[in-house]
């Protein structure tokens, strides 16, 4: 049995693959290819859409892990070694990819292919990053993407071929002093407070008046505090605290659902009364990331930056002139426009917008009010969450589609690396 994280997907593939290197790889799809099967390159399972799911035959790439090289500006990883891996081992060279994200559970390949991202308004997502990819075709063939096809390959929906290599661009790594606390949602979104950090992000939970805002700088002091075990334990108190009183009250909301708006008003106090600064200063990787205390299931849009203070407001509005019980916050981020042909930022400097809802509950209600709200501001989702969109809404919102059929055609005419949900965006 195949699931997801979230557990909202599952499949019973007729066979799980997951080989060791790059002939195993080609092995495993030029013995599908021959056998008229379709084979399903799945990463961590992060995606809550079933992009990933694998109907017949499973490609787990979770045993190609590690670092190819690293030099310069420059690193080339396995595909399947995950973000937490890859942060980790760049660190030990002092190094960092230059967008970092706040989840570390996806491999570099899951995370590329569907335009994971963190909230950094100057600087696009991780597939922005990728300089270089090797994938193996529908045929079983390895070859190094070309140059002019590496805007399709970047964000590929797993639906062009195997991606067994990636390279991407690092910096040295950054010391940030990461900053917390509660703001109006005027100031929430506000462009001194989207714009005026190298990360910025914030939380606004129905119900509340106010948003909890998160953000990040280059620290003053370059030495990482945190490396002290005092600094260390207060980090991760302050940050326990936090988790265990939102992912508390999403599991008291559930159970008691007309305790939603008080719970929400209760969380956004956690901020305190106004800015504050958490006491975090730590390389990057260590300073941004967050750990999931609750499961979920996600639906989030990328938005012109423009629609994103009017397509918030409406949606929180809309949320509570309905009365849905939602103890978890809107999450709200930014991103530079991308050059990936499948990119939801593609072409537009974007702020985005996610909703959730606790695993196992029903989370209709609200995913398809936000995907009414906010598709209707120009919204384009997120590949890897929840979302109605076919073909036809796919077709109207991405102007290179025709271009990216295209490759997808010269590397996998025979469509081996389908599935049903990949044939229901692209077409067959
Ligand atoms: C707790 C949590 C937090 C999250 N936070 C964020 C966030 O902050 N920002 C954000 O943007 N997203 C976030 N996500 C969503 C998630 O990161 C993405 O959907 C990502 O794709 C997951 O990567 P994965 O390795 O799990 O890929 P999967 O979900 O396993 O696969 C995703 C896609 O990649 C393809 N794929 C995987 N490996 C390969 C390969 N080797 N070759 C070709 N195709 C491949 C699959 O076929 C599929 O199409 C979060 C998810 C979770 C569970």
């Amino acid at each position: 049995m195949w699931s997801n994280w979230s557990g909202g997907q599952r499949s019973q593939p007729r066979a799980t693959v997951r080989p060791l290197d790059e002939a195993g790889v080609r092995a495993a799809v030029r013995r599908s290819a021959e056998r008229g099967q379709r084979i399903r390159p799945v990463g961590a399972g992060g995606s809550f859409s079933p992009l990933a799911l694998p109907d017949e035959i499973a490609l787990d790439l979770s045993a190609l892990t590690g670092l190819v090289r690293v030099g310069g500006d420059r690193v080339r990883v396995r595909a399947g070694t995950t973000l937490s891996e890859l942060n980790t081992t760049l660190a030990e060279h002092g190094l960092a990819v230059a967008a970092l994200t706040d989840v570390e559970l996806p491999s570099v390949a899951g995370a590329i292919g569907t335009g994971t991202h963190g909230s950094y308004p100057r600087s696009g997502s991780l597939s922005a990053q990728v300089s270089g990819l090797r994938m193996v075709s529908g045929s079983g063939a390895a070859f190094e993407v070309p140059a002019d096809e590496l805007d399709a390959a970047r964000t590929g929906l797993g639906a062009l071929g195997v991606v067994t290599e990636v390279e991407l661009r690092v910096v040295p790594e950054p010391v940030l002093q990461v900053g917390y606390g509660r703001l109006t949602l005027d100031e929430a979104l506000a462009d001194e407070h989207l714009d005026g950090h190298e990360w910025a992000e914030f939380s606004a939970f129905p119900y509340a008046e106010d948003a909890l805002g998160r953000w990040a700088d280059p620290a003053a002091d370059s030495e990482p505090r945190a490396r002290s075990a005092m600094r260390t334990l207060e980090r991760r108190l302050v940050r326990s605290a936090r988790d265990i009183t939102v992912g508390g009250g999403v599991v008291l909301g559930r159970t008691v659902p007309k305790l939603v708006p008080r719970i929400n008003r209760v969380a956004t106090r956690w901020g305190g009364s106004g800015p504050v600064i958490e006491p975090v200063v730590d390389f990057a990787h260590r300073a941004l990331a967050v750990r999931p205390v609750v499961r979920w299931e996600e639906s989030e849009w990328a938005l012109p930056r423009a629609a994103l203070g009017p397509a918030v407001r409406e949606l929180l509005t809309a949320i509570s002139e309905r009365g849905l019980d939602v103890g978890f916050p809107l999450e709200v981020r930014v991103g530079a426009a991308e050059t990936g042909w499948l990119h939801p930022a593609q072409g537009r400097d974007t702020g985005w917008v996610a909703v959730h809802a606790p695993a196992g509950g029903d989370p209709e209600p609200l995913f398809t009010l936000a995907s009414a709200v906010l598709a209707a501001h120009d919204g384009r989702p997120h590949w890897g969450k929840w979302h109605p969109w076919t073909v036809a809404e796919v077709a109207r919102a991405y102007p290179r589609l025709d271009d990216f059929r295209a490759v997808r055609d010269r590397h996998d005419p025979r469509r081996v690396f389908t599935n049903p949900h990949l044939d229901t965006v692209l077409g067959p």
